[in-house]
This record gives C-alpha cells, sequence and structure tokens, in this order.
C-alpha cells in the first residue's frame, strides 16, 4: 500500500468493503457480526469528519475574509459563486426533467408494484412527511432569519447550522479588515496556526479513511434491499443516474472552456473527495477533504476555496436538483398524472430552492422533495416508491454535489485570477503522510 495514491487505496477500501459485506451476507448471522463489529468503525470515521468541518469553517473563513484586505473583494466573489451556483442548479433541475419525460421510467411501474412499494414503505413516507412538514410551517422569509444566529456557542453545536458558522465568520473576517492591521494581526496569526492545525488533522483522517470507507460500505452492503425491488425501480434509477453523469460532464466542459484546465487534471485532484461523498453520502461530512484538495490539487487560492466550498456544501447541491426533478416527474407517472408544462417549470422553482434547503446530510434530498411534490399536486404518498433505492442513489447524487462545488471554485478563483499552478508532484501524489 505504500507508494498507492490516496484515491486507490480508498478505492480499494471500498471494493474490499463491499466483497467482504457480500461474503457475510451469505453467512448465518453475518449481518448481525457487520452490523455490530464493522459498522461501527465507519461511524467513528463520519464522526471524524463531522467533528473538524465547523472549526475548519470558522479558522479558515475567518482567514480568508480577512487575507482579502478590501471587502468590495468579497462581494465579488460573493456575487459570482451565488450566480454560478444558481445557474448550475437550474441545469441541473432542467437536465433532470428532460430526461425523466423523454424516458419516462413512471409508465413501465405495474399498478400492482406500485401498490406493493407504497405499502411497504408507507411509514418510512410518512416520517420524511412528518419532517418536511416542520420545514414547511415556517414562514417564507425563515431561511433568512435562520441564517443570523442569535448565539455563536448555540450555532457551533450543530452541523447543521452550518450557514449561521458562515454567516459568522464573514461578519468576524469583515470586522477584522475594518481594523488597523497591526491589531488584526495577532488575531490572524491565531486563525492562521487554528487552521494549519485543522488542517493537519484531516490529513491524520485521511489516513485511516481506507478502513472507514470499508466499514461503510461492508455495512451497507448487508442493509441493501432486494435485488427484485432494484430491478423494478430499475429505469427510475438508471435515468436519475444518466442525469448525473450528465452533469458531470457539464462540470468538465465548464473547466475546460472557463478554467482552461483539463478535466483529467480536475478528477484526479477531487478524486478523494468524490470517493468519500459517494461512501458517506453527506457533502458535510466531505468537506474537509473537498477543501483541502481544491487548495492543494487544484490550486484554488485559500481565500476562495474557504469562501465558495462550505457555502456550496450548504446551498449548491446539482446532484439533489437532477433528483428532484427526475423523481418528482417518476411519481407523478407512476400515478398516471399528467404533468402541463407550467407545472413542470413551477418543479425548477421549487426544486431549484429545495436545493438550496437542503442539509448536506445523508437522505436530506428526500425530506425536501415532500415539498416538491406538494407544490406540484403530485402524491406525497409516492415518496414510498423511491424510498427502497434512495440510500445508493443518494450516495450517487452526492457525488455530483460535491463535484459541483469543488468546479464552482475553481471558475470562481479564475475569474478572480485566484489559481496558483500545481507543482507537478502534486498533481498525482498526495501530501498525506505516507504510511
Ligand atoms: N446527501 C446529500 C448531500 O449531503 C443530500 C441529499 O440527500 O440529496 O449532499
Amino acid at each position: 500500500m505504500k507508494k498507492l495514491a490516496l484515491h486507490w487505496k480508498i478505492l480499494l477500501g471500498m471494493l474490499l468493503g463491499v466483497l467482504f459485506g457480500l461474503a457475510m451476507s451469505f453467512m448465518d448471522q453475518g449481518d448481525q457480526i457487520v452490523r455490530d463489529f464493522v459498522k461501527p468503525f465507519g461511524t467513528i470515521f463520519i464522526n471524524l469528519l463531522k467533528l473538524i468541518a465547523i472549526p475548519l469553517i470558522l479558522a479558515s473563513l475567518i482567514k480568508g475574509v480577512s487575507d482579502l484586505k478590501d471587502i468590495s473583494k468579497l462581494s465579488a466573489m460573493g456575487g459570482r459563486t451565488v450566480g454560478i451556483y444558481l445557474v448550475t442548479t437550474l441545469i441541473a433541475v432542467t437536465i433532470g426533467l428532460i430526461l425523466v419525460n423523454g424516458i419516462q421510467p413512471g409508465k413501465s411501474i405495474s399498478t400492482e408494484t406500485r401498490q406493493e412499494l407504497v405499502e411497504a414503505y408507507a411509514t418510512d413516507a410518512a416520517a420524511k412527511q412528518e419532517a418536511a412538514a416542520k420545514q414547511r410551517e415556517a414562514g417564507p422569509l425563515q431561511a433568512l432569519v435562520d441564517l443570523v444566529p442569535d448565539n455563536i456557542f448555540k450555532a457551533t453545536t450543530s452541523n447543521r447550522n452550518m450557514l449561521q458558522i458562515i454567516f459568522f465568520a464573514l461578519f468576524f473576517g469583515v470586522g477584522m479588515i475594518l481594523i488597523p492591521e497591526e491589531k488584526a494581526q495577532s488575531v490572524k496569526d491565531f486563525f492562521d496556526a487554528f487552521n494549519e492545525v485543522i488542517l493537519k488533522m484531516i490529513d491524520l483522517i485521511m489516513l485511516v479513511a481506507p478502513y472507514g470507507v470499508f466499514a461503510l460500505l461492508a455495512a451497507l452492503v448487508v442493509e441493501a434491499p432486494s435485488l427484485e425491488l432494484f430491478q423494478a425501480l430499475a429505469l427510475y434509477a438508471i435515468t436519475l443516474l444518466i442525469g448525473l453523469s450528465l452533469m458531470i460532464g457539464v462540470y468538465a466542459f465548464l473547466v475546460r472552456i472557463f478554467a482552461k484546465k483539463s478535466p483529467g487534471f480536475f478528477f484526479k485532484g477531487i478524486a478523494p473527495a468524490q470517493l468519500l461523498a459517494f461512501s458517506t453520502s453527506s457533502s458535510a461530512a466531505t468537506l474537509p477533504v473537498t477543501m483541502e484538495r481544491v487548495e492543494e490539487h487544484l490550486g484554488v487560492d485559500e481565500e476562495v476555496a474557504s469562501f465558495v466550498l462550505p457555502i456550496g456544501a450548504t446551498i449548491n447541491m446539482d446532484g439533489t436538483s437532477v433528483y428532484q426533478g427526475v423523481a418528482a416527474v417518476f411519481i407523478a407517472q407512476a400515478f398516471g398524472l399528467d404533468l402541463s408544462l407550467s407545472a413542470q417549470l413551477g418543479i425548477i422553482f421549487t426544486a431549484t430552492l429545495a436545493s438550496i434547503g437542503t442539509a448536506a446530510v445523508p437522505s436530506a434530498g428526500i425530506v425536501m422533495l415532500v415539498i416538491v411534490l406538494a407544490q406540484a399536486g403530485i402524491p406525497e404518498a409516492g415518496l414510498a416508491l423511491i424510498f427502497a433505492i434512495d440510500r445508493p442513489l443518494d450516495m450517487c447524487r452526492t457525488i455530483v454535489n460535491v463535484t459541483g462545488d469543488a468546479a464552482v471554485s475553481l471558475l470562481v478563483g479564475t475569474s478572480l485570477g485566484k489559481v496558483k499552478d500545481v507543482p507537478h508532484e502534486k498533481k498525482w501524489d498526495d501530501h498525506y503522510p505516507k504510511n
């Protein structure tokens, strides 16, 4: 394992995890053994990643903003970031809608299969509906209110408050720019060093990543639903996977045209983050690694990456957007509903907002889908149709969510002249301490 690049090690861990999970599911009590003795190591790995997300955002964003030295630069970066995020999200929902209308996977579901699925997953679907109801009760400006924490220590106690932490860090950074430089210096030095320590912690966590993903995938395999279910929903899954692959193509194109970088360079640079996104199903848990890869291996300046990526992890979810479009229309088709053009345009609008509001954690997308369904007048019980295979598809859409954030940070960095050349050896190697 000595000379192998990190992404190969992670891939090997994933592969062995799947094989181990498969072997154990044929063994008596194998499932239970994996659940009791292997899965906890996967959970510990995810916890380690999540553990450093908030300190990382705080330190790197405060340092990044104060490095800008000028508030107008911040607003230029903010405008571009949100603008490009919005455009990629709209492209994603539109791709999803065009594909699902073309392929029509919902028409292939027989009435019996539909009935069976609705009955089998009714309780799971109801739980997600309940969670969505809570989100819906809030007024239209609640998201804006939620942006501003009333207590920073309270805000840092939950990884779901990422936007509040971002708000505080930006505000603090602006305060630092506005005081005399010599006064701000010691605070800056502190966050600088703090940031270095956190980056080193990421290096250390990545040393155990191959083992972490092994445990995660072994547990997923023993908990996977039956193969028959996959067959019934195969066309839906294929439609979604085509949409997600097209989005990856869109990023490759944008990176080539606007950042003048080869797709090979881009994907090799962020491969470990993509693999972790797949294994953890959470862009928030992947964020520390995404930041490290984008800075060290794509050459994006820290002040850009530390601004664009945490915001992207919370508001830019292109994989989730493709999914919202495909899943909503798939359910409508399965229930024999014909959606008018205006209903579909409405889906573009609500799916864009829903993907912005989706938390960067596993299965968050399916909760927000309830809102899209309700808005379009599609039966919410239809959620039960896609429930069984949501997890593997969540893993795939999270790859796209993370890739989109990385691509946009490269684009924003290029437009601001903040991308440096990566030393050759970094391109293909990792700076992680070799084990
Ligand atoms: N799991 C996704 C993410 O963290 C969100 C989703 O469920 O679509 O990016």
